[in-house]
């Protein structure tokens, strides 16, 4: 297929990072504002069981998606997966692998939401950051895992102490002052002498969090012909509240990591592994979305072919609340099953860090996508969960971000002009391989011309949004005068527009406030 001359801004411009070899690969996420989520969802304090199995649920559903997952450690709003060391998935592309595992789990959160909450409507689409660091050796990784559970110690104690001396009266800031400074005995001792409770009789899930691995289980399967069992070992996706700074766990499930390491931890070190990328300053910013195996997708929910008018309006639907929800993102554009989300020059969006401004972007996406959509597909369920995954690209100057766009909506001719032909040929009654075929070497021209001769078919009358994709800004509704006592001000109401239209040099011109400001292109 010939490129396009917009072409260059994906092989100059993109970079995705491959992971270091014979690395542990750990995928750590986290709520965002899961302090506010947990309020207006009414979580029990400091521990709701239910909002606990719910994260474990959607744990266990990743371990079962993604088989180079070897175990998952989670407490709070937090999880953090463990890929095994040789693990080629995806090549080990760090933003495929950090996109895949946030998006998944996004999906599966809203989606056993009723499962976990029945009673509870979801108030707010959850989101989740995510970021990869790598591990090279037994010691490092275990002592990544006795870091998080050791935090999970510190931070429930405290909790349960400061949540039972606030139930029993205590100000918010009163219980504050009671807990600092004190020690782990001393909080232990509070609690056994003012609330009668033993810290170790707590549930083990809120002392240890949660472990999600594969366990060796034999299982009967039948009898031989005397009546002796047959077995055989299944591995059974488990959670267990146990604890795994010790050796023991690791003694017993040798097979997880492979080896044990036997020195002593110490795991303040491990987060100088963390390391942190930031943006390229006086860069516009594009994160890229893309459903993944949507073929497979669109199959299993019938969507229409070529074009599902109502998919296509549900990814404008969730692209439109993204844009509310960022206002940093001053336009989007999308077709098919992806959408481009370009970010002013100057956000400070998590102070530029790339991976959590990826994976919240994205993880907002997928929650309000999977939301909506009984909202647009009433009579169709969601039978599949729809994942994404997201790359994020920069560019110096507006110029060549509108050159991305065109590239994009060159894209989104070509294929659907290509798609248009094929499934009018299909549908004609042509097999699959015979359209391709058909459809082989043909240019722009030949493809309408053949539209015109055989389906007397004018493709420039085929809908706007098939054929140039969607693009999403801000536009200016109403102006309007408040008087006030001494003086009359002007305000402005700005509300998000999808149009239908080529990305040609006039459009920028007649729109030249998305970029904040007047330039050529
Ligand atoms: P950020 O977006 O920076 O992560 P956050 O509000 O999510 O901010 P965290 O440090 O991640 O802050 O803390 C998670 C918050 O979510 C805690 O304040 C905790 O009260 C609440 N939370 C999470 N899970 C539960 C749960 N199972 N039960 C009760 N509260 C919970
Ligand atoms: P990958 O996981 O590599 O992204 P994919 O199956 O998602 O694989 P794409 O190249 O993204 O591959 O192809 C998307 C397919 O989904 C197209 O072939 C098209 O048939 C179908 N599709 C996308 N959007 C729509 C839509 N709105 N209506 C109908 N079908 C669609
Ligand atoms: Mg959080
Ligand atoms: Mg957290």
């Amino acid at each position: 297929m010939a490129n396009s001359k917009y072409e260059y801004v994906k092989r100059e411009f993109e970079f995705d990072r491959s992971l270091p070899a014979s690395n542990w690969i750990v995928v750590r996420i986290d709520g965002c504002h899961f302090h506010r989520f947990s309020e207006i969802h009414d979580f029990e304090k400091p521990n709701d069981e239910s909002a606990l199995r719910l994260m474990n649920a959607c744990a266990t559903s990743m371990l079962e998606k993604f088989r180079d997952m070897v175990f998952a450690y989670g407490v709070s709003d937090e999880y953090s997966f463990f890929f095994r060391e040789g693990t080629e998935f995806y090549q080990r592309r760090e933003s495929k692998i950090l996109s895949l595992c946030v998006s998944f789990f996004t999906s599966v959160y809203v989606m056993k939401w009723k499962d976990f909450f029945p009673s509870k409507e979801l108030k707010e689409p959850p989101y989740f950051d995510g970021r990869v660091v790598c591990y090279p050796n037994l010691k490092t990784i275990r002592d990544y895992m006795a870091w998080r559970q050791v935090d999970c110690h510190t931070n429930n104690q405290y909790n349960t102490c400061f949540w039972m001396l606030v139930k029993s009266g205590r100000t918010e800031k009163e219980a504050q002052q009671t807990l600092k400074g004190t020690f782990s005995k001393d909080k232990n001792e509070l609690l056994l002498q003012q609330f009668q409770i033993n810290y170790d009789d707590e549930p083990a899930i809120f002392r240890k969090g949660s472990c999600v691995y594969r366990a060796k289980v034999e299982t009967k399967v039948k009898s031989d012909d005397h009546g002796n069992p047959i077995t055989r070992t299944q591995s059974v996706t488990t959670v267990a509240n146990i604890d795994i700074i010790g050796p023991q766990f690791w003694e017993t499930h040798q097979d997880i990591l492979h080896e044990v390491g036997t020195e002593k931890c110490k795991y303040e070190l491990v987060k100088k592994f963390d390391t942190i990328h930031r943006l390229p300053r006086c860069n516009w910013t594009i994160v890229r979305i893309n459903a993944c195996q949507f073929d497979q997708f669109s199959l299993i929910h019938t969507l229409d072919k070529p074009n599902d008018e109502t998919a296509l309006r549900l990814m404008n639907a969730s692209a439109s609340l993204v844009m509310e929800w960022f206002p940093d993102i001053i336009f989007g554009y999308g077709f098919n099953n992806e959408y481009s989300f370009v970010f002013q020059e100057k956000t400070e969006l998590y102070q530029r860090q790339e991976s959590l401004i990826l994976s919240s972007c994205l993880t907002y996406f997928t929650s309000v996508y999977v939301t909506m959509w009984k909202e647009f597909f009433p009579k169709k369920e969601l039978l599949q969960l729809p994942h994404f995954e997201a790359e994020i690209l920069c560019y110096p100057k507006p110029k060549i971000i509108c050159d991305y766009l065109s590239w994009r909506q060159a894209e989104c001719h070509r294929t659907n002009q290509y798609n248009t032909c094929f499934w009018m040929l299909v549908k004609s009654g042509k097999d699959k391989s015979e359209a391709h075929e058909i459809l082989k070497g043909t240019l722009s021209k030949d493809k309408n011309e053949l539209l015109f001769q055989r389906f007397q078919m004018n493709y420039n009358n085929e809908p706007a949004m098939f054929r140039k994709g969607s693009c999403a800004y801000r536009q200016k509704v109403e102006e309007f005068t408040k008087v006030g006592d001494s003086e009359n001000v002007t305000r402005e109401r700005w509300d998000m527009t999808v149009a239908h239209v080529d990305m040609k040099p006039g459009f920028w011109r007649k729109h030249p406030y998305i970029f904040n400001q007047c330039h050529s292109v």
